[in-house]
């Protein structure tokens, strides 16, 4: 429990439905265990769920039942304490458009109660880079200076954990690369815990070392990057026969056919297991001629249907 930096248990979350939209039940029964001083990424599609459980974790979603633990307070027992131990870079841009960054963040160095002594206001400015705007109105900062304050915002009370939702949709590769630094070094100098949730498979593969796959509200899979990467490597072959094939092939053990409605053969395997040219002679030992051969990169796509079907 202590090595955790946060556990859920069973999380489920229904938003009411209004007059136009039915109820939605956006989390299922989630289950999460996040080590201490783990790059943790959360990944999935649009509308999977990820920033429903940030949001969670945030204290800025209430949830429908469950249980959640941060820095080991249970966030029903000792609100307080959950809430000190994580601070939360949130998707949406909103914030208060006459506060200048300075005002941003001893505004919110006040809401959890950072002693005026204790505050860092200009370090932390300058470490997302706004020093030169500190006094200017939010609403002259533009976009990548928002997402900057944010990520200055969820800083202020030097929290053990810090959430970034969806931090570079949309940002340019300086504020990207930004973010990255100030993440890679606040989690090796300072042992912070991260926790990213992206929809971009590469990303979380360059920066976390451990991920889940969120998918309509539920944890498909959780497990070291490395790992998870291994598994991801299931490739299809498609080839075009020249005529429509009369016997199928003896494949590969592993190797699985489809035949799809152009006539085309899709062969999907596993690129550590089996290489292309062994499916390759087995057409040919099959008598079926190819005139044209394409592969098939898996894609997030493939790769829930892989974990979940089991393939
Ligand atoms: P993600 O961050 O992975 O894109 P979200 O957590 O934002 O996913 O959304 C999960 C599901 O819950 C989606 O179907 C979304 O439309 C729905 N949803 C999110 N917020 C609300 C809300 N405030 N009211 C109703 N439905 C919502
Ligand atoms: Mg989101």
């Amino acid at each position: 429990m202590a090595e955790n930096a946060i556990e859920i248990r069973n999380l489920c979350k229904t938003y009411a439905g209004t007059a136009s939209q039915p109820p939605k039940q956006a989390l299922k029964g989630v289950n999460l265990a996040i080590r201490k001083g783990a790059i943790f990424g959360l990944l999935g599609p649009n509308g999977a769920g990820k920033s429903t459980l940030i949001n969670i974790l945030a204290g800025l979603v209430i949830k429908t039942s469950g249980r959640v633990c941060i820095w080991g307070f249970d966030q029903d027992v000792n609100p307080r304490q959950s809430r000190a131990a994580i601070g939360v870079m949130p998707q949406e841009l909103n914030m208060d458009p006459f506060f200048s960054p300075r005002a941003s963040l001893e505004v919110q160095a006040g809401l959890y109660g950072v002693p005026k002594r204790e505050r860092r206001t200009d370090e932390i400015l300058e470490m997302v880079g706004l020093t030169e705007q500190a006094n200017a109105y939010a609403r002259h900062l533009s976009g990548g200076m928002r997402r900057r304050l944010l990520l200055a915002k969820a800083l202020v009370h030097d929290p053990h954990v810090l959430v970034l939702d969806e931090p570079t949709a949309g940002v340019d590769i300086e504020l990207r690369q930004m973010l990255w630094d100030n993440v890679r070094r606040m989690n090796r100098e300072h042992g912070t815990t991260i926790i990213l949730t992206t929809h971009y498979l590469e990303e979380a593969e360059e920066m976390c070392d451990e991920i889940a796959i969120i998918n309509h509200g539920e944890v498909v899979v959780q497990d070291e990057t490395r790992a998870l990467v291994g598994r991801m490597d299931a490739k299809t072959l498609v080839i075009q026969p020249e005529a429509p094939a009369a016997s199928a092939p003896d494949l590969p053990p592993g190797v699985s056919m489809e035949r799809r409605e152009d006539g085309a053969l899709a062969f999907h395997y596993r690129r550590t297991e089996t290489p292309a040219e062994d499916i390759l002679s087995a057409l040919s030992a099959a008598g079926i001629r190819i005139r044209d051969v394409a592969t098939e990169e898996p894609d997030l796509e493939d790769v829930f249907l892989a974990l979940t079907t089991g393939r």
